[in-house]
């Protein structure tokens, strides 16, 4: 019998964070009308934590896990958390308690009024730093700007999807995966509920600028064109600004006797401004080509070392997303 209720959880290094976790999951779990499972996903951690969760599995069988054989990343560890998860209804929570799993019985409330997703939206940030306050505003209000996709502002990952959307979101082929782009994109009854988003539990925050930054180009670039488009307005523009100069020096050649416009200085100018406009455009480019290539090459999404918990039938290997190698071993002793 598959569990009504499926969270997913990725994990890297919350060896601190892990038992508390499950403290406040396992609570929100037993007050659940149905059955759950909770599928962690150890996203190549270097501390204890996939011990931690082995140790979880063995005490509780509703815990399974995953682990990968690298770090991949966290959209990467969540995506294939949905393409081994078994419930109706599924909820993508951080490891850090960042998005309390108290919400959760509201959420499902939303749910059984006929929503199929139903994201937390975050109407405050407590004691996060103001560079990442900031920079998290901004990108959100350009975000919503640019992409195709109405995607709503100040939400993370942390949600609930029915399987139907699961299911959508488990046939996509794409490798660079943006959840809450394509959480948007897949349509259907959504809502939101709103929380104040708490500090982290303990450790390090997991997302280093590099990450983050990572993370907000994709989502950019997989949802909107409008980056590329830029140069050709670019360009227009400068084409427009060559012209009305050239107009300008032949009016002053004729009509001035010392043109104001000579030197070395002006062309030095026009060089440096039209080379990194053009430099800056060839990058553009490349993000888009580079994911073209990506998408290409065709490789697995990821590379699984160990699973556990997930009895063999359940495993619907032409769910997931990547035709993958899927060397797992399988359910180890220890
Ligand atoms: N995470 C992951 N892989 C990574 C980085 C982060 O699985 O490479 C997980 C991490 O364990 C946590 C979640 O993603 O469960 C969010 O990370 P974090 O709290 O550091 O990010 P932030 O709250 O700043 O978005
Ligand atoms: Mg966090």
């Amino acid at each position: 019998m598959n569990p009504k209720y499926s969270f997913i959880i990725p994990i890297y290094n919350e060896e601190e964070t892990i038992p508390e976790l499950y403290r406040r999951v396992s609570a929100v779990m037993e007050e659940l009308d149905d059955t759950a499972e909770l599928i962690l996903v150890n996203d190549g951690s270097k501390d204890r934590s996939l011990q931690l969760m082995r140790n979880l599995h063995q005490k509780d069988s509703r815990v399974c896990y995953l682990s990968f054989a690298r770090n991949f990343g966290h959209q990467i560890a969540v995506t294939a958390g949905l393409n081994f998860v078994r419930g109706q209804v599924i909820f993508i929570l951080d490891a850090d308690l960042q998005d309390p799993p108290e919400l959760i019985p509201e959420m499902i409330e939303k749910w059984r009024q006929g929503y199929h997703i139903v994201y937390a939206q975050r109407t405050k940030r407590r004691k996060e730093g103001w560079f990442k306050r900031f920079t998290a505003y901004a990108f959100y209000r350009i975000l919503k700007q640019l992409a195709d996709v109405d995607i709503p502002t100040d939400t993370g990952d942390f949600c609930l999807l029915d399987r139907q959307v699961v299911d959508i979101l488990n046939s996509m082929p794409e490798r660079n995966r943006y959840l809450r782009g394509l959480r948007s994109w897949v349509g259907f009854r959504q809502t939101s509920v709103q929380f104040q988003r708490d500090p982290r539990f303990a450790g390090e925050v997991k997302y280093t600028f590099r990450k983050s930054l990572a993370l907000a180009i994709n989502g950019l670039v997989s949802f909107s064109r409008v980056p590329l488009q830029l140069s050709t307005y670019v360009g227009l523009l400068s084409a427009i600004v060559a012209i009305l100069m050239a107009i300008l020096v032949i009016y002053w050649r004729i009509f001035t006797p010392h043109s104001p416009l000579t030197g070395f200085t002006i062309i030095l100018v026009a060089i440096f401004f039209i080379g990194s406009v053009q430099l800056v455009s060839i990058g553009i480019l490349g993000e888009y080509i580079g994911r073209i290539y990506e998408e290409v090459k065709g490789r697995p999404l990821y590379t699984l070392a160990e699973i556990n918990g997930f009895s063999l039938e359940n495993i619907n290997t032409k769910q997931m997303t990547a035709r993958q190698v899927v060397k797992a071993d399988h359910g180890r002793s220890d």
